[in-house]
């Protein structure tokens, strides 16, 4: 096979993984290197559903020694195989930055031979191109759970990112799709990883210098939907990693069906809603005060499709409201539909000096036909029937159903809910 055929084959071999994004991490570029990463948008990956990622996505090789039932590239699945050198890949990479198609690198791998023998050789990628390369751009190198930790510190001194992946939020299911890997094991690497940054942060001068350790932090990644599993357990789980390891993100991908399955596994894709509505929700537990048992319920363990979670929990909550703008502390602010982080400061500063109406938020861009109904405002008192009305969660029904595609982006891209 010549490297563009190993190209094809491993950047798609690739594209199952959706734990990487550019951003969090500062390097400049150096005189006489290449690249850096403040740069954003130059190269882009689609996974199947169309998202758009900026990075050269690779896997090192699609040749794996587990059998993960979830997974393409498991020792038992036809599919074609192919094994780039840590040498390919910095051709490949150093070639495309050149080319301004890319602003980094994304690298993982299947496990070959042993997990120290695949994190060794993707640590010789990264090895390579910041030290032969001086290569200044975003490298985000998966973490292959079982590795040394000697290996996982020599990857976080060249990379930005490390990630290892938890896929299924349940021992059980990992016990029952992937028999090969451990929680126990996963977040060992993760602990390991958190050390590594804490370390480093801890030897870091006022003035910025010190060593460096995957600056942009680390991630996991859960598949969601391969398992009957529900979203509260992921939840939990997540907030569990964020608390435990400081962990930067949990991406969640909707299990899409691949050749050949397990027959085990769902039959159709899951819905793109449903990994939208848990980063809602995981938003709300690191930004909002939720946390992830509020967020559903004992009846429904899943996060409603039809609604954003936060407004179904405040129509669950309805005893809560409303909530006064202009006499309110943050926290009860941050539950009201429609009220973001950057608006509830606003606020908070504008109502030092006067009251705050209704009028008064829509200059803020918040959502007042959402909110209206959860808050008094100066000239603004909700009849109480109108929070207790049955017909309310109707008049939302009615409203998500009309929410557009441009809505429904600009929601994703703020965070504001
Ligand atoms: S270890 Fe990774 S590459 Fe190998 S089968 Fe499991 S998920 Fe796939």
């Amino acid at each position: 096979m010549d490297i563009q055929q190993k190209l094809r084959v491993l950047a798609d071999a690739a594209k199952y993984d959706a734990s990487c994004a550019s951003s969090g991490s500062r390097r400049a570029r150096v005189e006489g290197g290449l690249g850096n990463t403040n740069g954003v948008g130059i190269c882009h990956s689609y996974t199947p559903d169309g998202r758009c990622i900026s990075l050269l996505k690779l896997l090192l090789t699609n040749y794996c020694v587990y059998d993960c039932s979830y997974c393409i590239n498991r020792i038992s699945s036809d599919t074609q195989r192919a094994r780039f050198t840590p040498e390919e890949v910095v051709f490949l990479t150093t070639e495309f930055y050149k080319r301004n198609y890319i602003e980094g690198l994304f690298l993982s791998s299947g496990v070959i031979q042993s997990p120290d023998y695949t994190m060794e050789q993707m640590v010789r990628v990264a090895k390579l191109l910041r030290v032969e390369q001086k290569f200044g751009g975003y490298i985000h190198l998966k973490a292959v759970p079982g590795a040394s930790e000697e290996l996982l510190r020599e990857a976080g001194s060249w990379a930005d990112r490390l990630s290892a992946n938890m896929e299924l939020a349940a021992d059980r299911d990992l016990a029952a799709l992937a028999p090969a890997k451990s929680h126990r094991e996963i977040e060992t690497s993760m602990q390991q990883i958190a050390c590594g940054i804490l370390e480093a942060k801890d030897r870091t001068t006022a003035a910025g210098k010190g060593p460096k350790f995957a600056p942009a932090g680390q991630s996991t990644q859960f598949i969601v939907g391969a398992t009957s599993t529900p979203d509260s357990e992921m939840l939990t789980k997540s907030a569990d990693l964020y608390k435990n390891y400081r962990l930067r993100r949990a991406y969640y991908s909707a299990f899409s069906p691949i050749p050949h399955a397990d027959p085990a596994l769902p039959l159709k894709k899951i819905p793109l809603v449903r990994e939208h509505r848990l980063y809602q929700a995981d938003w709300l537990i690191r930004f909002y005060g939720f946390s992830a048992d509020e967020l559903t319920t004992p009846a429904d363990r899943n996060l409603a499709l039809d609604k954003d979670p936060k407004l179904a929990w405040a129509l669950r909550n309805r005893e809560f409201f409303p909530v006064d703008v202009n006499k309110a502390g943050e926290a009860a602010l941050l539950r009201v539909p429609g009220f973001g982080v950057r608006n509830v400061k606003r606020m908070v500063r504008i109502r030092r000096y006067r009251k705050l109406t209704l009028g008064d938020l829509a200059k803020l861009k918040i959502s007042v036909k959402k909110s209206q109904y959860f808050i008094v405002a100066a000239g603004h008192n909700p009849a109480v029937h109108e929070i207790d009305s049955q017909k309310l969660p109707k008049k939302f029904e009615l409203a998500s159903q009309q929410m557009g595609l441009f809505e429904a982006a600009e929601v994703a891209r703020t965070g504001e809910l």
